[in-house]
């Protein structure tokens, strides 16, 4: 066995801790739908409800047990396997963002894929969590033979220079980070707009605010179907109770609050099943009404 230093610094994290990739899987048609963890992030909890009025946010928080500093969101990265491809939607954090994620190469082997054996890398938009582990700590394609999908509209606004300066200084660094790694994976990038049908049974549908070019999938095969959410519904607490609430993650706070009421329409009216990166238990589930709003249910 050839000693590489993943292999060595996986060994030292499982000397540390149990392995947290829990694995949600179901079936789409012909299609097998898994989600595996990168891990997980911390965030301050006003990075989410800094804008939530006090007496919406402090019975909400109450009810999930949210009442600490620290949120620690898990990131469910989405593999979707058949028909002869191999896709990952997104491609986490990778070794540069935060200790607590990243570990989405292990989570992949454990589900028996290594990083040469994935056809296709499909973006939902250029946040650290999701783009940053494209590229390994030299600098090369973590998933070297395959093809990168990102939407058009979301590409041209991480690379364009003026980004940096109009993003605002609490997200500069996302800014920075998402133009070098786009620079190193551009030539091999194709790209999309809203409504294109990516690969065969994946479609995209324009899901701003989040980002200006979130891309959430819908997925179809044999009659039944799911839709990758990305973060358009970025938590399963305040996001679920209070749809229309605006949240300090979302970029454009406005119009992520519209787009997350659409989808609920959409999720609910065809009883679709969804995948969402950040909620529990792997993510994979149903949007219940309850109250005015919704509650997330995980798949059994
Ligand atoms: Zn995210």
């Amino acid at each position: 066995m050839t000693i590489s230093r993943r292999t060595f610094i996986a060994a030292g994290a499982a000397a540390l801790a149990a392995p947290r990739w829990s694995v949600a899987e179901t079936r789409i048609g012909g299609l097998t739908l898994q989600t595996v963890s990168d891990g997980n992030l911390m965030l301050p909890g006003d990075f989410i409800f800094a804008p939530v009025p006090a007496d919406v946010a402090g019975p909400v928080r109450a009810a999930y047990g949210l009442e600490g500093d620290t949120l620690t969101p898990p990131c469910n990265v989405t593999l979707l396997r058949g028909e002869g491809r191999v896709i990952l939607f997104d491609a986490g954090s990778g070794p540069a963002f935060q200790p607590s994620a990243g570990s989405l190469l292990d989570a992949l082997e454990a589900a028996g894929v290594g990083p040469e054996d994935v056809t296709h890398v499909v973006f939902t938009h250029g946040h650290p969590d999701h783009l940053w582990g494209c590229l390994d700590d030299f600098d090369e394609p973590v998933f070297a033979e395959a093809e990168h999908l990102m939407g058009q509209l979301e590409f041209e606004y991480w690379t364009d220079p003026a980004t940096v300066d109009s993003i605002g200084a609490e997200r500069q660094a996302f800014a920075v980070g998402a133009a070098r790694r786009l620079e190193t994976i551009g030539d091999r990038m194709t790209f999309f707009e809203d409504g294109a049908e990516v690969l065969p049974g994946v479609t995209a549908l324009h899901t701003p605010g989040h980002t200006p070019g979130h891309m959430s999938f819908a997925l179809s095969s044999g009659g039944d179907s799911a839709l990758i959410l990305g973060d358009a519904i970025g938590n399963h607490h305040i996001s679920f109770a209070y749809p229309g609430a605006t949240v300090g993650s979302d970029q454009d706070m406005a119009q992520a609050a519209a787009t997350r009421l659409r989808l609920f329409d959409r999720l609910v009216a065809d009883d679709m099943r969804l995948v969402g990166f950040h909620l529990p238990e792997g993510g994979i589930g149903r949007a219940e009404r309850s109250g005015d709003g919704y509650r997330f249910v995980a798949d059994a």
